[in-house]
């Protein structure tokens, strides 16, 4: 539930003016992925602690990268190394077109973290032949390659990777949401082993029902593998299946140590509150417990005071078909002071958004409680925030710690900075906008009003609303989190249009909002299918919710010509004719959403997401890809983090300051994170 990952508004967002220097903001760039780089406005203004902590913590990101790679696919390891030792070792040519789609294949498996597209989930296809693999290979010694992989030596493992790599046939999606299907035996994805889904489900209906009677449930299988197969790891499960915990000593352990680690220096530096929410965490990593994890959220949410702050655990779901299990993710940040003025307007406001929304009575909550909301610079992003990286974030996912804690919510600006200065005259809205002034507002209003959007569908949007009694939240299974997020992004877009936000003073007048309806509907309907390949489905959450809710209100408004496809010169454009009335199906559309959420109806959900959300207009899709494809903008953007180095007093060696540097290019952060951060074995 808990992130917004950047949509192609990415691209229309160029109109901010950034001419402070010649800071190099795009420095890769191949087949459909972008990667930028990001500053941090503030750190050298913090205290030599907080940049001590600052480090630390982001040594703590980085230290759990394989756990993610191992999470995604089980042989994720194995290629990644092998492609390394490739890498390092190759004495031959590194000019010609081969090698060049070698490279290319290397860091797209690098972005991805792993042989499937980060946002599609489709295995990459590799535009080099098996045969100059094989003569690739023979070119590295055995202690470049990770024969840790099996007991049968050199031969087992390539075979392995050669299969992984060049058989289309095997594991071609890494999480297949595919209604009808065996959701576990169709993706590739690393969280269940010989698992059917009716047998996982039934383990974790099991489990749930079992204390129905808590008000605080923990989330049921969040941070463990369940698995068919004789576990080698302790287990509270006397027979199959057995549920196998990523914790200290435990499954992921190595990594979870090195994290641990340096957990520990983030101790001895941290302040009094923030001591304590640390402590909390290492406990957790050592115990596997999730009641500690729910202690350890309650810490963490309840601190909103301190200038510093991360995520770091397993956290979200998205990976999971089957929505119970959460990768490994971290981000260290602090928090940007001016431009926090703005999301604390809204959150203070919080209580009147929620008694205004258009959805019923009974679905809304009494009170509202705890809605923090901070605009925050990002220092060091990893796991599943690397190099993609999620532009807001609200979090903890418990509903039971939302209901009675409240959540924390970010706008991460420093980010959408760097989109901002990549996109700047990339030709996006001259091509996709037809409209004047339309252009004319998305130039003045785009960027404010793209912020907004994620201040309110992060501080307000997914923290509104609450369940009726009995529902557990969990009953729109592969269809919650692109319901979830849908309600999240209705319940900003129908407010985003409230004069209420004009009399706050939080935008100058409503054409903020035009910009953002004329966005949002452009995106959903037409340009996030540059995301998609041909011939696919729309299978990522939030592009199934962003397609879901633009074309329901297209066909809803289709007798008032609310929303338009005008064909002109051959080239189609979705126009908005009618604001207000868009904004009363959006209304009409959050109550109905919000309805799905709190009753649990699994039908009404999987009928919206499937006919509105899922399958692809050919004809459009085709069209949109011809037109990206000869602007030449990159549909997925990623970055590389800065670089932190300890300073050290050259008589005491104790460390003084912390400097940061921006300089690494793609290639090298890539293989010094695959030096430096590989902790776990290449099985897991
Ligand atoms: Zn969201």
């Amino acid at each position: 539930m808990g992130a917004t990952v950047f949509g192609m508004e990415a691209c229309d967002k160029r109109d901010k003016q950034v001419v402070e220097d010649s800071f190099q903001w795009t420095i890769d760039r191949f087949d459909d992925i972008r990667v930028m780089r990001y500053r941090v406005p503030g750190f050298e203004e913090l205290s030599p602690d907080q940049k001590l902590l600052v480090y630390y913590l982001s040594e703590a990101a980085l230290s759990g990268r394989d756990i993610l790679w191992d999470q995604n696919f089980r042989y994720n390891l194995a290629v990644r190394r092998t492609l390394e030792g490739i890498y390092r070792s190759w004495e031959g040519d590194r000019t010609g077109g081969e090698w060049a789609a070698f490279e290319t294949y290397l860091k797209k498996v690098w972005f991805a973290n792993g042989v499937h597209h980060h946002y599609s989930g489709d295995k990459f296809v590799p535009g080099f032949a098996a045969e100059y693999f094989d003569a690739l290979l023979a070119g590295v010694p055995n202690e470049a390659l990770p024969l840790d992989l099996t007991s049968g030596g050199r031969e087992e493992l390539l075979k392995t990777v050669r299969d992984v790599i060049f058989d289309p046939a095997a594991w071609p999606v890494r999480v297949n949401q595919a209604e009808g299907e065996d959701l576990l035996a169709t993706s590739a994805m690393n969280y269940y082993e010989g698992v059917t889904q009716a047998e996982a489900e039934k383990f974790y209906a099991d489990m749930a029902a079992a204390d129905a009677a808590d008000p605080r449930p923990v989330s049921y299988g969040l941070n463990s593998k369940l698995t068919n197969a004789k576990p080698r790891y302790q287990t509270t499960q006397r027979s199959a299946p057995y549920e196998v915990v990523w914790r200290e000593g435990g499954m992921y352990g190595a990594a979870i140590s090195q994290i641990v680690y340096w957990l520990e220096k983030a101790y001895e530096v941290a302040g009094g509150t923030q001591k304590e929410i640390i402590e909390a965490l290492i406990k957790y990593y050592r115990t596997g417990n999730l009641r500690d994890f729910d202690a350890y959220s309650v810490a963490w949410v309840e601190d909103t005071a301190s200038e510093i702050d991360f995520i770091n655990g397993f956290i979200e779901n998205y990976g999971d078909p089957l929505g119970i299990k959460a990768s490994w993710e971290a981000n260290v940040s602090f928090v940007d002071r001016e431009a926090t003025r703005r999301t604390e307007i809204i959150s203070g406001n919080a209580q009147w958004f929620e008694d205004n929304s258009p959805v019923e009575a009974r679905f809304r909550k009494a009170e509202v409680k705890g809605v923090s909301a901070k605009v925050i610079t990002v220092a060091t992003i990893g796991g599943d925030c690397y190099p993609a990286t999620p532009i807001g974030i609200n979090l903890p996912n418990a509903d039971w710690i939302r209901r009675d804690h409240g959540s924390k919510s970010v706008t991460i600006q420093n980010i959408t900075d760097a989109y901002d200065a990549a996109a700047e005259g990339n030709g996006f809205r001259e091509e996709f906008v037809l409209r004047g002034e339309d252009r004319e507002r998305m130039k003045q209003y785009g960027s404010l009003g793209s912020n907004l959007h994620t201040d309110l569908h992060e501080c307000l949007g997914h923290g509104s609303g609450q369940l009726a009694p009995g529902v557990t939240g969990a009953e729109l299974r592969q269809y919650g989190s692109a319901v979830e997020e849908a309600r999240a992004d209705l319940f900003a877009l129908w407010y985003i249009a409230d004069p209420k936000l004009v009399e706050l003073g939080l935008i100058p007048s409503l054409d903020v909002a035009r910009a953002e309806y004329a966005s949002y509907m452009m995106n959903g309907l037409q340009t996030q299918l540059a995301r998609v390949a041909p011939g696919k489905n729309v299978e990522e959450s939030h592009m199934r919710n962003r397609a879901a809710i633009a074309a329901w209100c297209y066909e809803r408004g289709r007798a008032d010509n609310v929303i338009e496809k005008v064909v002109e010169g051959g080239k189609t454009y979705v126009v908005v004719n009618d604001f207000e009335k868009l904004r009363g199906l959006i209304g009409e559309l959050l109550g109905e959403v919000q309805r799905i959420k709190s009753e649990g109806d699994f039908e009404a959900g999987r009928d919206f997401i499937e006919k509105y959300g899922v399958r692809v207009d050919p004809a459009i899709h085709a069209e949109v890809l011809e037109r990206y494809g000869a602007l030449g903008i990159a549909p997925y953007g990623g970055f590389v983090n800065p670089r932190y180095e300890p300073v050290r007093d050259p008589n005491s060696g104790e460390i003084t300051d912390v400097r940061v540097t921006y300089d690494e290019s793609y290639v090298d952060q890539m293989m010094r994170y695959g030096r430096n951060y590989s902790f776990l074995p290449t099985q897991n």
